[in-house]
């Protein structure tokens, strides 16, 4: 366990299994007898048991609420598990409840990009996912409610892209300790965050969601994965610009005559591994997403042989 500021801490658990240098996080927030964690990772032993553990280092906690920032299974399966162990409640964006559901039978993107050879992942994966939608939600928010924790306010924060229903709670902290933002998976410890096309996700959103965040101003960022960031608003203008240069690179290959998705994913990652083109191809499609509703290119079929134009 590793203490952020007087009332963050990351249940940060060892995973055998997993094998990312980034496993996802769990947050708690603690504000005298009561407590909130911020997402509910994933519910093998090692995860449940370790955070459990964790939180009897706080004798007669009342864990009131688990706030799920999206659904994904790596931030969503360990939660009925959890509200089990403590009877605290589960709160997720009413737009994300719907899609919860629809996970636990329809293949959609997630988190892992689970290779095509591990079976077993894949029905783990998907047993995981059947679990997340069986717990549900208790509390279904919208943006700008609020929950208190003992004295502290938690503000949710809607923040669509990665998935339709992100939340992005911010944790004014009071005194001169100032706010803490949970990114969720819009930021997170290395690399960037995989954005869907609708229906899944929106890069329109997405960057709009960067901005909204950077205009709260927060002290303090904690992420879905990886460590936490103490400039907020230098990583998340980070965040804009890298893709805002990858839309420039792609407007200019497209002009210079790369007229397909594939031959755009050829030139943007030339060195790629054969496992994440899938990865990749989406990422490109859904940033033609975004300049094809700013009427800077057009598009004309599906999938990777799909036509690109300069419009
Ligand atoms: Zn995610």
């Amino acid at each position: 366990m590793e203490q952020v500021t007087p009332h963050v801490y990351s249940l940060h658990v060892q995973i055998d299994w997993f094998p990312q240098p980034y496993p996802p996080n769990v947050h708690l927030i603690v504000d005298g007898d009561e407590g909130t964690l911020i997402d509910a990772g994933f519910p093998d032993g090692q995860s449940i048991d370790g955070r459990l553990e964790m939180l009897k280092e706080f004798p007669g906690l009342n864990l009131r609420y688990i706030v799920i920032t999206h659904h994904h299974f790596d931030h969503s399966a360990g939660a009925a598990k959890l509200r089990e162990a403590t009877g605290a409640k589960i709160v997720m964006h009413e737009l994300e409840e719907p899609v919860l559901q629809k996970s636990a039978t329809e293949e959609m993107p997630s988190d892992m990009e689970v290779p095509a050879d591990r079976k077993e992942w894949h029905e783990m994966a998907l047993t995981w996912r059947k679990e997340a939608a069986a717990a549900g939600a208790d509390v279904l928010v919208k943006d700008g409610d609020v929950v208190s924790i003992g004295g502290l306010a938690l503000r949710m924060v809607h923040s669509p892209g990665h998935t339709v229903g992100h939340l992005s709670p911010l944790l004014e902290q009071g005194g001169d300790l100032g706010s803490v933002l949970f990114a969720g998976d819009n930021v997170l410890g290395m690399g960037t965050t995989v954005v869907p096309t609708p229906p899944h996700g929106d890069m329109v959103q997405y960057i709009a969601s960067l901005k909204k965040m950077q205009s709260l101003n927060a002290d303090l960022m904690c992420c879905g994965h990886g460590p936490v960031v103490k400039e907020p608003n230098r990583k998340l203008q980070e965040l804009i610009d890298h893709r805002r240069q990858r839309e420039e690179q792609i407007v200019s290959l497209v002009a210079d005559g790369k007229g397909t998705v594939k031959s755009l994913v050829a030139a943007i990652y030339p060195e790629l591994d054969k496992r994440i083109i899938g990865m990749a191809t989406s990422q490109v499609q859904s940033h033609l997403y975004k300049l094809e509703q700013e009427g800077r290119v057009r598009t004309d079929g599906e999938g990777p042989d799909t036509k690109v134009s300069v419009a």
